[in-house]
């Protein structure tokens, strides 16, 4: 389906990210990995989508916070595989703090990173979408682009904006053959999570399989985290050509949470 295709996913050594590029090279796409992580680690992944998948796979390192490697990102992937087709733009960080207390460095990286790379990846990518008149941008925002959450400040509100971004991007491409929709999640068992289950359960001296729980009952109707792999397909469909004419549309897949 996206033979042909070359995707770069952001914040693709992990977690949700890495779901949608194992989701995105099962339908045929080439793909570029970016993210953190042990070196030895990420070249095994990158050899490992080549062989599984028998697609193009490359890593390129770039640091959401800093805007020309942003950019620079897009220059390689052009250089190396010739053009980019889809952007996820999924790279994302979370700080949990109230207002008053919450430290000025985490809320510049949490803007950087989950709002403000989005805008620098989408403006260098468009130019070749444009000139080839397809282009697929998914921004991997969240529940917390819709509703509120306490102490989450610096998170809700870079979510929010990113949705904000979608809807402007895809007004503005609407007639060149590229889509940009905003996917939002509600609690999936990854890293960024389980650190906040783990502490948690360190704050109320309650096991963390309980702390899990008591996070799900409280905000997610469904009790059940959302699956990494079902947000992939998600991904991959507004990717097809079966989604060309779904665009500026922010699509939960939260078990419920924001029908509350
Ligand atoms: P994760 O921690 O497993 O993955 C985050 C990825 O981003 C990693 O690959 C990490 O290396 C990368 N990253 C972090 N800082 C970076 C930087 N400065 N430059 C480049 N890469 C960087 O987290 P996840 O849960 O998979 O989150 C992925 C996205 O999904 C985020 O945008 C997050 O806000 C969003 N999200 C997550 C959930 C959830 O419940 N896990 C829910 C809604 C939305």
């Amino acid at each position: 389906m996206l033979q042909g295709k070359v995707a770069i996913i952001t914040g693709s050594t992990s977690g949700i990210g890495l779901g949608i590029a194992r989701s995105l090279a099962t339908a045929g796409a080439d793909i570029v990995l970016n993210g953190f992580g042990d070196a030895r680690e990420i070249e095994n992944l990158r050899a490992c989508f080549e062989k599984e998948y028998g697609v193009r796979a490359h890593y390129i390192y770039a640091d959401m916070r800093k805007p020309d490697e942003v950019a620079g990102l897009i220059d390689k992937t052009e250089s190396a595989l010739g053009h980019v087709d889809i952007l996820v733009n999924n790279a994302g960080i979370q700080h949990v703090a109230r207002v008053e207390s919450f430290p000025d460095d985490k809320w510049a990286d949490i803007i950087a990173i989950n709002l403000s790379s989005a805008f620098y990846a989408i403006k260098a990518v468009l130019p070749g979408m444009q000139k080839r008149g397809w282009g697929r941008i998914v921004n991997v925002a969240s529940v917390h682009g819709l509703v509120g959450s306490k102490e989450k400040s610096a998170y809700v509100a870079s979510k929010h904006g990113l949705v904000g971004l979608t809807k402007v991007v895809a007004l503005e491409n609407a007639i060149n053959g590229i889509t940009c929709n905003a996917v939002c999640p509600g609690f999936v068992l990854t890293p960024l999570v389980q650190k906040q289950i783990d502490d948690r359960a360190a704050q109320l001296g309650v096991t963390v399989d309980e702390a899990a729980r008591a996070m799900l009952v409280e905000k997610q109707p469904s009790q059940s985290f959302v699956g990494i792999d079902q947000l992939g397909a998600l991904v991959t469909y507004l990717c097809s050509d079966s989604a060309a004419q779904m665009t500026g549309v922010t699509l939960p897949m939260d078990g419920g949470w924001t029908s509350q």
